[in-house]
């Protein structure tokens, strides 16, 4: 273990990472605290985290989970979602909101994007059928997506008739369910409310690499309307979680409580107080530190990108939404995919570490194959084809983004000559 960690560190000594965890010493001071504790499986602290995680979004109640596939995933289960369903994504984003509707036996219905990476309402509008039961926005490197425009068109009269119920949730609701796939953007704020708040269901990923980390986990946040009692679902998504148990491992420690019960097959996604206490760590200091060292870098990208006439900056605010700024999604203009491949590898020749956020969805082996084409969706395309993802992480300086700047200028320079003279 040491002699791989340190061989590691020795190969990427000059390298600008992507996107490294802050892991300082209040972090390892809490998980030994947890380790200590006796307490390593959800307890106190999980249950902790979901309160101050509810307080903070503005939703009603919070479920944390071991990942946002998994959280994303109960949801759909919770509300029917089945084979001969339909449900609506951006054909721009990670793999996990779709797989998740291929694991219920729904089909993801691929639409395209806007020019800010975010799912086109009137593309949406379009894709609704009779078979719609869930829209899953996106919001794409932490940029809200245009939430009153979607949670107005779930309302829409015509589309409302349209709406099949068939769950006792389905008949509740009497609409299209809105579950937000935020693994990009806790934090992130759309007029003056945060991501939690907006739609009936978010989910949230503290993935390793994004902005708020528990190494793996998740969480649902629940803000169904009042039709719904949101502590209710909370409890039942809790022992859906824990194999459809009744009582938690918490619960069974209280003397004479042994007893249990399987109310159905359940699954096993729960969140560890180890990962738990990480993740409070973070939040108590996510909007007074976190989100205002990554606010400053992208400020400082966009303010060095601006001389440059080949930079296309992406929209991180505007007067009513406000960025979580978890991924930089510069693009090169006038370029081919080619271009953008090789330009990627000039940069990591300069020893600095990009990234594409993302390959969309029907560009992917399995995808493709169920017959979806890229064609479909020119605008993920074009945004796809000419993307670099800038680093943006808690340690990264003022220097190493100036480090950053000159590397990718230097690359689209190296690329965009060599290319002229060729041709
Ligand atoms: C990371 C990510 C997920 C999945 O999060 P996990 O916690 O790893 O399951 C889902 N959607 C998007 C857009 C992501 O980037």
């Amino acid at each position: 273990m040491l002699v791989l960690s340190t061989a590691l560190r020795t190969l990427q000594t000059n390298m600008i990472p992507f996107s490294p965890p802050r892991i300082d010493q209040l972090i390892i001071d809490e998980v030994i605290d947890t380790l200590k504790s006796g307490w390593i499986t959800t307890g106190p602290k999980t249950k902790l985290f979901e309160k101050k995680l509810t307080a903070y979004g503005g939703h009603k109640a919070t479920l944390c989970v071991n990942s946002a596939s998994a959280g994303l995933e109960l949801v759909l289960r919770w509300f029917g979602v089945k084979e001969g369903d339909e449900v609506i994504i951006p054909a721009y984003t990670y793999a996990a909101t779709a797989n998740v509707v291929i694991h219920c036996g729904a089909k993801p219905v691929f639409v395209d994007i806007n020019d800010d990476f975010n799912i086109s309402v009137a593309a949406i509008e379009k894709a609704i059928t009779s078979k719609t039961k869930v829209i899953m926005p996106v919001d794409l490197g932490g940029f809200p997506c245009d939430f009153d425009e979607i949670n107005m068109l779930v309302n829409k009269k015509d589309i409302v008739t349209l709406f099949k119920a068939e769950t006792d949730e389905q008949k509740q609701l009497g609409r299209i369910l809105i579950l937000s796939d935020a693994a990009h953007s806790i934090g992130g704020i759309y007029k003056n409310k945060k991501v939690g708040s907006l739609t009936d269901i978010t989910v949230y990923s503290f993935h390793a690499v994004k902005n708020l980390t528990t190494s793996e986990g998740g969480a649902i946040c629940l803000n169904l309307n009042n039709e719904f009692d949101n502590e209710e679902i909370y409890k039942y998504l809790n022992t859906k979680s824990l194999h459809g148990q009744n009582k938690d491992a918490l619960a069974k420690t209280q003397i004479g409580n042994w007893k249990y019960d399987i109310v159905e097959a359940g699954y096993k996604c729960n969140m560890t107080d180890i990962l738990a206490s990480i993740g409070l760590v973070e939040l108590d200091r996510y909007d007074k530190d976190m989100l205002v060292k990554r606010k400053h870098i992208f400020d400082l990208y966009t303010e060095m990108l601006s001389q440059y006439k080949w930079a296309q900056i992406p929209e991180y605010s505007n007067v009513t939404k406000s960025s979580s700024f978890h991924v930089f999604l510069l693009r090169i203009k006038g370029i081919s995919e080619q271009e953008r491949d090789e330009i990627i590898s000039e940069i990591f020749n300069a020893e600095v570490s990009v990234n594409v956020h993302f390959v969309p969805l029907p560009m992917m082996s399995y995808y493709k194959n169920l017959g979806y084409k890229i064609k479909d969706y020119p605008k993920a395309y074009d945004n796809y084809s000419r993307e670099i993802s800038l680093p943006v992480y808690y340690d990264l300086t003022d220097e190493n983004v100036q480090t950053v700047v000159s590397a990718v200028a230097n690359a689209v320079d190296i690329v965009i000559n060599k290319n002229h003279l060729t041709a």
